[in-house]
């Protein structure tokens, strides 16, 4: 595995559903989990990223299933979980981080592009939540659920109102789960990434008139000087995931080289 702390194994023996997984920052965290001994559910909307993650952790000595679907389907996130349920038997924690992102300004923004952005990415945070704290209830299993937020969810930025919405809702939403369920022993926190190289970030910075240059001053936004990596959130990912972070529920760590203490 490429992991350097291969031989510290924090989630040996966890099981762990991560969304969003086919490609960046849920590949990146789905890898990572695999290295540090989880057995992962690799979900996605795109099957054959899905796949061809599975493929990767499987080939390097890890347990994986791709699954695919759309987290912003109730019967769809029911159907997931209970497929992780039938491969692994148990479900210890779930990385809800499939997401879409719309960068338009507010009056350009149609109704079409704030439903998208509020449904997978909120809404979907909320069914994976439900449905993975119903397991564990039934269960009686103290299992760990990592939401991704964003920078975006903390501080304005430009041409993101159904983006930033969608995230500040994530973000809230995962100190309420956190509250609802401290006392059963789940813990729901949330990671905010800074600009990490990723889809969401490609087609971001497509979509300005000059897409190097947008990338320079980006990196400027971060104290930092630089954008992120996948795998520099997929690391906070796996330490909330695990039991190393028994005592942390209902915080949202910023993973943003410094964005949000400027
Ligand atoms: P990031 O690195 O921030 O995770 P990406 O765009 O690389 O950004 O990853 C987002 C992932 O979420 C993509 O693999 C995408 O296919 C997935 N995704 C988008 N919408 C859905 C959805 N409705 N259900 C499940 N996965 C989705």
């Amino acid at each position: 595995m490429t992991d350097p702390s291969t031989s510290h194994r924090p989630l040996d023996g966890k099981n762990i559903i991560i969304t969003g997984a086919g490609s960046g920052i849920g590949a990146a965290t789905a890898r990572m989990a695999a290295a540090k001994g989880a057995s992962v559910a690799v979900v996605d909307l795109d099957s054959r990223h899905a796949e061809m993650v599975t493929a990767e952790i499987n080939g390097s000595g890890g347990t994986a299933v791709a699954l695919t679907t759309d987290v912003s389907q109730e019967a769809e996130v029911q159907r997931m979980v209970d497929a992780a349920v039938q491969s692994f038997g148990r479900i210890h924690g779930i990385v809800n981080n499939a997401g879409v992102i719309v960068t338009r300004s507010l009056v350009d923004t149609s109704l079409e592009e704030w439903d998208r952005c509020m449904n997978v990415n909120a809404r979907g945070v909320f069914l994976g939540c439900k449905y993975a704290v119903k397991h564990f209830l039934e269960h009686k299993i103290k299992g760990a659920i990592v939401n991704t937020g964003s920078i975006s969810a903390l501080t304005g930025q430009m041409g993101q109102s159904a983006y930033a919405a969608s995230k500040g809702a994530i973000v809230q939403l995962t100190r309420q789960v956190a509250v609802e369920y401290a006392a059963t022993g789940i813990r729901c926190n949330s990671v905010g990434p800074g600009s990490v190289r990723s889809a969401v970030l490609d087609s971001f910075l497509s979509s300005q008139e000059d897409p190097q240059a947008a990338e320079i001053a980006l990196a400027k936004t971060h104290p930092v000087n630089r954008i992120g990596s996948a795998e520099e959130v997929a690391g906070a990912n796996c330490f909330l995931l695990s039991d190393e972070a028994s005592f942390i529920t209902g915080s949202n760590l910023q993973v943003d080289g410094g964005y949000t203490a400027a």
